[in-house]
């Protein structure tokens, strides 16, 4: 296989992604499984997967491999990301999730969770790796090979942490009227579960679990929310809420029927729960709103490059309380170090509990900011742009941590090639929308731009 002869890096931001049977096959799966057995000292490794059909594909694999360098999987069956995350961090043991997130059907993943329920660092998935490519399996004699016990209580566990980190009884004399979207994902019966245990009358859509995610696409982003938002639209719920495939991440809608971005959630949560001399980490993409509310809240903000997993290792390293991107993936440190879309859920039904607010007049105490994303093919060289842009920007205060953030007079733009496709991408923001968006496109053009000049030489 090709990954094989050139010991080019397996896992990406979140996991080894790919497309079952072409470069995802159940052969390297296994032998990633081996990898694992062989890496993890523990003698019990945790599993659970998402809903797509090509998971108990890979997941077989995976476990095989693993029980053949002598060690026990426990098989938590289907269930959000981070509630296998949470049964790796209170039994610290180590865990695999066979997801591949919001990604379309067609794609799965392998993604490795440490003893502490975190994303495994990056210089522990190199060592993987190295027992990979050169072949250094642990082959556990007949009588010491792994064994697979199944275990059903993942859920509950993972519910009441989630629970304990709110006051339930406020949100239960709300008797909140929440629309739930799924997507068809691996939250399909836990999210509905603990909405009616906080005294919610749910309403779900697509909460079946169907892995080809025939009711939308299950990135969820206003476009791929229609149903959700036209039902919600109807007046007659408090609030809409619906997760990517893996259920890391939470968005929502409001009681008009308006979408919530994820920057506006994370201000949100952070504007309600931090204390002076609280730490909060984001990464360079979140929103200047992020600066003024923990300014205004006497907390610190530490900026990181993009990408949840060091989101979560800065928090633990800098003991931070509260964390996230802007896409609705929100980190709660009392809760664990990684993202939790029914946490997030079940912050935002706290927070509303406790104001005795909608979440629309919640949001508008928000500063108004607003992050215009576009994206161009990526063409020539990631030096040639950078340097390109370098040269447009000069004299401008600009930020090379992660890509290139230059910072403008009434604004921002973040210019940064994708790690998982052949793109850019392109953030503006700004105090109005027209602007954000104007910035964006000067960028994008400015990218075009230089694309062709370098392409003519
Ligand atoms: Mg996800």
């Amino acid at each position: 296989m090709k990954r094989s002869d050139e010991r080019l890096p397996l896992f990406g931001t979140n996991g080894i992604r790919g497309e079952p049977n072409a470069d995802l096959t159940p052969d390297f799966a296994m032998q990633i499984g081996k990898s694992i057995g062989t890496y993890f000292k523990d003698g019990t490794i945790a599993m659970g997967r998402d809903t797509r059909d090509t998971g108990p594909m890979i997941f077989n694999a995976v476990s095989s491999g693993i029980m053949s360098a002598g060690k026990e999987i426990l098989d938590l069956g289907i269930l959000p990301t981070p509630a296998i995350q949470y049964y790796c961090k209170i039994n610290r043991i180590p865990g695999v999730v066979i997801t591949a997130s919001h990604n379309p059907p067609r794609f799965n993943g392998i993604k490795c969770i440490a003893a502490d329920g975190t994303e495994l660092p990056r210089n522990q998935e190199e060592i993987i790796e190295g027992i990979y490519y050169d072949r250094t399996f642990i082959q556990a004699t007949w009588n010491n090979c792994g064994r697979v016990r199944i275990i059903t209580d993942a859920v509950e566990r993972y519910l009441a942490g989630v629970m304990q980190q709110v006051n339930a009884e406020a949100i239960r004399t709300q008797e909140f009227r929440v629309a739930f979207d799924a997507g068809n994902g691996a939250a399909y019966s836990s999210t509905p579960e603990l909405l009616r245990r906080l005294g919610c009358s749910v309403v779900t859509l697509n909460a079946n679990p169907d892995g080809k995610f025939t009711s939308r696409n299950s990135e969820p982003k206003p476009e791929n929310l229609k149903d959700l938002i036209n039902v919600v639209s109807s007046g007659k719920f408090d609030l809409g809420i619906a997760h990517d495939g893996d259920a890391d991440r939470a968005v929502f809608i409001d009681s008009t029927g308006h979408f919530v971005d994820g920057d506006i959630t994370l201000s949100l949560i952070v504007k309600s729960t931090i204390k002076p001399g609280d730490r909060v980490v984001t990464p360079i993409s979140s929103s200047d709103a992020m600066d003024e509310i923990c300014a205004a809240g006497g907390a610190e903000l530490i900026r990181t490059r993009v990408g949840a997993p060091l989101v979560s290792r800065t928090m633990i390293e800098k003991k931070a309380k509260i964390g996230g991107e802007e896409n609705g993936g929100i980190i709660y440190g009392p809760h664990q170090y990684c993202r939790d879309g029914a946490m997030t859920a079940a912050l935002v039904l706290n927070l509303m509990a406790a104001r005795k607010s909608g979440l629309k007049e919640l949001i508008s105490e928000i500063p108004e900011y607003h992050i215009h994303k576009l994206s161009t093919d990526r063409k020539v060289e990631w030096e040639i742009i950078k340097r390109g842009i370098l040269g447009y920007a000069s004299g401008m205060k600009t930020d090379t941590s992660d890509g290139i953030k230059v910072f403008l007079k009434d604004g921002w733009v973040l210019v940064r090639p994708s790690g998982t496709e052949p793109i850019i991408r392109i953030y503006g923001e700004s105090r109005t929308f027209a602007r954000a968006r104007d910035i964006a496109q000067e960028y994008q053009a400015l990218i075009d731009g230089i694309q062709e000049g370098a392409s003519a030489l």
